[in-house]
């Protein structure tokens, strides 16, 4: 039986608004359109951004404790319905719904409520200079209509990890999630609505990236602009924000190293590694998609790596036993395949995965984007596996000598993401830490997230940061008080 479709409306001055253009948005474990999403374009951004101008001053007033009680409202009422969110989540995305359960709804639910107990502390600081004669003060003011941009990959969790800084700040919002996965943010929307949060604070603008995204970031009232998403988009934000004096932050790709030495242990790095290169399908800006494995361990490490990998199963995100979802949609999966090919013509292995084992899946999932967590030996660094962002369940293994060595090499790429370094000797993993250009360095752990971290990444992965005290600089603006007595 055909599954109703979902329409889904924007949402604008706190009210749903149907659009008459719609854009299919489909179930990537069986390739059916699930919902239909709105194809929002100028008309629709400039209502949002005139609410969110609208909705300003009053919510800027606010003190950042009574802007806290709303959004601890929203996350309380989220959480009561994680079991809803997570189901919706996979079925957008593909992911498993186990991941959903245990990873982006409960991480959206802690981004709520942990800048709406952060915020209100940092922003209630005193910064007072006295000088000769004079005393200074600054004050964090909020920038005004935030404009939120966010990918496909964890849509919840990336979006609220904007939206809870931007408002706890005293902005207003208008987001625009990804065309492929919008119905979670839609859902949330439909929250907002039950606790009343403040109409046009927060304003929601489903559509494509180059007319709705497009519309917000050339917004001439949107001064500030937070993106997540690929280096070829991040780069176009910028050249357009550029000459408009907008403030950026940018999240983009990466090519994440992890340097295993002969010392680490072994099984620890194998555990984690598998999911560092395979969770959410491997589509996770931080995953890990170059292994350099220190020649002594390195037959050892790539037998059992590929055992474990071989043993990971995929298939229906509903099914608890599986590791690997679908992709998020036909063309990903076809430019992941690619990819595979590149690694055969570049003189590569295939060692397990895509072409090598076959994916065995139930009857309904069979028109789905699933692939098999596919591992790489012998390709060349400059390769373009070992070059360009894939953001799918694809790792290249490689052998090396020297820490000398395996810096230059981890390094010798555009990306600078994050790395993870093992080993047992904490000099050498603290060396290494010291001289890889990326945002952030694992050693012995991978994806252990402290909202309070700085995050972001180095070179053509990123520019700025954000995290508690990050966020807090990014969505405010500093102004300086200078009194004479
Ligand atoms: P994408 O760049 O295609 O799209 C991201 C968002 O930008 C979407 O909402 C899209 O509609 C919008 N967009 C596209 N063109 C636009 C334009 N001209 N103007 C304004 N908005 C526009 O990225 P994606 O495929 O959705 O996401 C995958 C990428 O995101 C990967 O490269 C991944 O590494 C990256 N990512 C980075 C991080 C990080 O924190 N660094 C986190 C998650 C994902």
């Amino acid at each position: 039986m055909m599954e109703e479709v979902l329409v889904l409306n924007n949402f604008i001055a706190g009210t749903m608004l149907p659009c008459k253009r719609l854009l299919d948005s489909y179930d990537p474990s069986t390739g059916q359109v699930w919902a239909k999403v709105p194809d929002s374009g100028q008309l629709e951004v400039e209502a949002a951004v005139a609410a969110a101008k609208r909705a300003f001053p009053k919510w800027s007033s606010l003190s950042a404790q009574e802007r806290a009680n709303y959004l601890l409202k929203v996350a309380d009422l989220l959480e009561s319905r994680l079991e809803e969110f997570a189901v919706a989540e996979s079925q957008d995305q593909g992911k498993p719904v186990w991941l959903a359960k245990n990873m982006d709804i409960p991480r959206a639910v802690l981004n709520l409520k942990h800048f709406a107990h952060t915020i209100p502390h940092q922003l209630n600081k005193s910064n007072v200079q006295p000088e000769a004669g004079v005393v200074n003060y600054t004050l964090r003011e909020p920038m005004g209509v935030a404009g939120l941009i966010s990918p496909w990959n964890l849509p919840l969790y990336l979006l609220t990890f904007k939206l809870a800084p931007a408002l706890m700040c005293g902005n207003t919002v208008v987001a625009k999630p990804s065309e492929m996965t919008s119905v979670t943010a839609y859902m949330f929307c439909k929250i907002l609505q039950e606790v009343d949060f403040p109409a046009g604070v927060v304003n929601m603008v489903f559509g494509l990236g180059p007319t709705a995204g497009e519309a917000l970031v050339t917004h001439p009232d949107v001064p500030l602009i937070s993106f997540t998403g690929s280096t070829v988009t991040g780069r176009h934000i910028a050249q357009v924000a550029a000459p408009m004096f907008k403030k950026l932050s940018l999240e983009m790709g990466g090519k994440n190293a992890a340097v295993v030495f002969s010392d680490c242990d072994l099984q620890r790095c194998i555990d984690v590694l598998k999911r560092g290169s395979f969770i959410n399908q491997g589509e996770v800006c931080l995953c890990t998609s170059r292994i350099f494995v220190q020649r002594p361990i390195y037959e050892e490490f790539l037998e059992k790596f590929v055992e474990v990998a071989k043993d990971l199963r995929v298939g229906n995100p509903s099914d608890e036993t599986v590791f690997l979802g679908a992709l998020i949609s036909k063309s990903h999966l076809e430019k992941v395949r690619t990819y595979i090919n590149y690694a055969v013509e570049d003189g590569g292995t295939v060692v397990c995965g895509e072409g090598v084992d076959i994916c065995i899946l139930p009857e309904e999932n069979k028109n789905g984007y699933f692939m098999r967590p596919t591992i790489i030996t012998g390709l060349d660094d400059n390769s373009r596996c070992m070059q360009e962002e894939i953001f799918g369940p694809v790792t290249c293994i490689t052998p090396f000598e020297t820490e000398e060595e395996v810096i230059n090499r981890a390094n010798n790429t555009t990306y600078g993401l994050c790395a993870s370094v093992w080993t047992s000797n904490l000099g050498v993993a603290h060396s290494i830490a010291h001289k890889l250009k990326v945002g952030t360095v694992w050693t012995n752990c991978w994806l252990v997230r402290s909202i309070d971290m700085p995050f972001g990444g180095v070179k053509s992965s990123g520019m700025g940061r954000e995290g508690t005290e990050d966020s807090l600089e990014f969505y405010t603006e500093s102004k300086t008080i200078c009194t004479k007595f």
